[in-house]
Order: C-alpha cells, then sequence, then structure tokens
C-alpha cells in the first residue's frame, strides 16, 4: 500500500469551558483514530469562532495537546498553512497534524479558489466530517472537493442518516421540541416539518414569538418580530403547542411555568420519535432553568422513542454526561443550525460537494 495522506475537516468550534467533555471533541477524537493508521498521515482541517484575523483565543494550538491525549498519538501543531506542505511531505507513516484555525487565513475566510487548491495539494484524499459546518460553502468543506478525491466521513454519514429515518417514515407520535434564541433559523424547520409532525412543543425565544403571535403581549422578552406573522398562521394548526404560563422577571418571559411543562410531558411521554433543538428557557440562570430541567428530564426518560438532540447549547442544558455521539436511543447531533437547515431540506453543499466530487476507492 502506499502511503496516503488523508485530510479531514473535523469540527473543533467548542465553546464549552472543559473541552474534553464537548461532544464535538470527542467526535473529532474518534475520528482521527478510526483514520490514523502507520502507513497513513492524517491532517486535521477545522476553525474555531468567526475571527476576521488572527485571534489568540480562537487559537487551536492548545487542542494539539488535547488531542495527542485524547486519540494517544502525537498530533503535531501547525500554525501556518504556507509552508505546510513541506512539513506533511517531509514526516513518516503514522504522523498526524491539527492546521491552526483555517479562518484565521485569508484565503478560507474569502472563498480563495487558489487557497482551496493549497490545500488540496496537502493530501491524497478529502474526507468531510464536520456536520456542523456543512451547511456552508468555504475552501475547507466544498472548494477543496474540486481538486482531490472526496468523501463524506462517518460523523455526517451517521448524522444525515439519523435524521433521514426520523424524518422520512418516523415512528409515531414524532414530537419536535423547538426553543432557544436563534429563532429565524427554527421558523422553516417547523413549517417543513409540520406535515410530518404530531405535535411541535415551543419554548424559549421561539415559544415567545408564537405567544406574541397568539396575542400575548411578550414585551421585553426574547423574540422575533418578524417571524410573528408567519407564527400566526403556523397557530392555525393545532399540532403547534406553545406555552400557557411562564416565569417572568423585568418583563421578560425566560422559563416556561409548572401547566406547561405537565403538558408537554405527557405529550413526550408518548412520543415515539423525538427532535430536539433549543433549550426552553434561559437555563444558564439557576433561577430560569427548571423547565428546560423538567423537559431535559423527560425526553430521556423516554426509552421507547428514537431521539435526536442537537445544538451547543441545548446540548450543555441536558442534566446527562454526553459520552458519544450515539447513547442508547438518543443521537446527539454535532450541528445546532447544521441539523435545522437539514431538516428544514435545504441543501448542504459541504455534503453535495463531497458526494459529487471523484471519489476513489482505498479502502
Ligand atoms: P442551540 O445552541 O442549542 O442551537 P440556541 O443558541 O438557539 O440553542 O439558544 C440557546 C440560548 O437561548 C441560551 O443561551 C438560552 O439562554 C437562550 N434562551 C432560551 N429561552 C430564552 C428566553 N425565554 N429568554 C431569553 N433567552 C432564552
Ligand atoms: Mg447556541
Amino acid at each position: 500500500m502506499p502511503m496516503r495522506t488523508y485530510l479531514v475537516r473535523l469540527n473543533l468550534d467548542i465553546k464549552e469551558k472543559n473541552i474534553r467533555n464537548a461532544l464535538r471533541f470527542k467526535a473529532a477524537s474518534l475520528s482521527i483514530k478510526a483514520l490514523s493508521r502507520p502507513n497513513n498521515k492524517v491532517v486535521v482541517l477545522a476553525h474555531r469562532g468567526r475571527p476576521t484575523k488572527f485571534d489568540k483565543p480562537l487559537s487551536l494550538r492548545p487542542f494539539a495537546s488535547l488531542l495527542s491525549k485524547s486519540t494517544g498519538k502525537k498530533v503535531v501543531f501547525i500554525d501556518r498553512v504556507a509552508g505546510a506542505k513541506k512539513k506533511i511531505d517531509g514526516a513518516r507513516g503514522g504522523s498526524v497534524f491539527l492546521l491552526e484555525n483555517l479562518r484565521f487565513e485569508k484565503g478560507e475566510r474569502e472563498n480563495s479558489e487558489k487557497f482551496a487548491r493549497t490545500l488540496a495539494a496537502l493530501g491524497d484524499e478529502y474526507i468531510m466530517n464536520d456536520f456542523a459546518t456543512s451547511h456552508r460553502s468555504s475552501p475547507s468543506t466544498t472548494g477543496i472537493t474540486k481538486y482531490i478525491p472526496s468523501r463524506n466521513g462517518e460523523i455526517v454519514r451517521n448524522e444525515i442518516e439519523a435524521l433521514e429515518k426520523a424524518t422520512k417514515k418516523p415512528a409515531r407520535p414524532l414530537v419536535l421540541i423547538i426553543g432557544g434564541a436563534k429563532i429565524e433559523d427554527k421558523a422553516g424547520t417547523i413549517k417543513r416539518l409540520l406535515p410530518k409532525t404530531n405535535y411541535v412543543l415551543l419554548g424559549g425565544g421561539v415559544g415567545n414569538t408564537f405567544l406574541a403571535a397568539s396575542g400575548v403581549d411578550v414585551k421585553k422578552s426574547l423574540y422575533e418580530k418578524g417571524m410573528v406573522k408567519s407564527a400566526k398562521s403556523l397557530l392555525r394548526s393545532r399540532k403547534i403547542v406553545y406555552p400557557v404560563d411562564f416565569a417572568v422577571k423585568g418583563n421578560a418571559i425566560l422559563d416556561i411555568g409548572p401547566e406547561t411543562i405537565k403538558r408537554y410531558a405527557k405529550i413526550i411521554k408518548s412520543a415515539r420519535t423525538i427532535i430536539w433543538a433549543g433549550p426552553m428557557g434561559k437555563f444558564e440562570d439557576k433561577e430560569f432553568r427548571n423547565g428546560n430541567d423538567e423537559i431535559g428530564k423527560a425526553v430521556l426518560r423516554n426509552k421507547k422513542a428514537k431521539i435526536i438532540i442537537g445544538g451547543v447549547d441545548t446540548l450543555s442544558s441536558l442534566p446527562v454526561r454526553i459520552k458519544s455521539q450515539k447513547q442508547g436511543n438518543i443521537l446527539f447531533s454535532t450541528g445546532g443550525s447544521a441539523m435545522l437547515q437539514f431538516l428544514a431540506g435545504k441543501k448542504m453543499p459541504a455534503i453535495e460537494a463531497a458526494k459529487k466530487a471523484k471519489r476513489k476507492m482505498t479502502r
């Protein structure tokens, strides 16, 4: 077997303080372990945040030693793409490299074709394994696939498969739980899934938007004015369930109330498919985490349902330790917005690009 160099796109965009406990970190570690062999080299492509230039707090440098520990392989950090090729080409089989935050590179930020070619030249095959970034186009997610054989990796394939299964022929009742802050992201998902859904349980800023649509004066609450109109039309569906009571502070609705929890928990108990994105309240605040805790418990208690939970904040809000992506009847998605876009039926450019790219069977 000739020596091969794999370029693998992974998600290291991690906000958690304890990086090693983050689902994305665990998924990335597994991916590196699965790929690395004595007769190949692995180069990790990743980003963190949305820097517009070098920004030290967003450097991936600290991740090299963390990944070395979690994978049991020495992960060598490369701080610039310029010059990376020489280092990678000169290395022994079994080497693993981590490139610095790609968004520090102008070429990546500005979607340069030349930068895509430069990245492609670093290896023999590209593996798209960053589901959470797959709804975006960039040299390291789409551009690169034009120049070397490419495919989607296991993280991406598993997530898509679980999401497709859960929505194409769902076990019923299918219950969609939608909360959180990124509201406009979620309207499209609700609309698109509504025909297949039995109940949509709403909380957080999304719930507030529907409350506003129902005529409640939500005052200073987090909600999306621009979505009130489409929320009004969605409210005609009896599948849409929104809060009937809530916890308020300073003119803002910050959590769902006990009667809402009771109603939601009952529906969750009956569910055979559950898709959850977005916390039910401002859970970071002890005073307002009760609703989310109770909904979390109700979801985790349901062992009969296929469950998909996505979104960084949603995952961190759960009263459970997340050890791996698949845990019993639950799939934890590494993607928040990406998961919602996929569920809304939108094209995922990076997944499409890797699928379309010429493939060379290597295993
Ligand atoms: P995810 O990261 O899981 O995709 P979002 O980012 O959309 O979720 O939403 C999470 C944020 O929403 C949390 O920071 C939480 O505090 C906030 N949030 C939820 N409900 C409310 C509310 N009623 N008022 C203010 N903020 C809320
Ligand atoms: Mg979030």
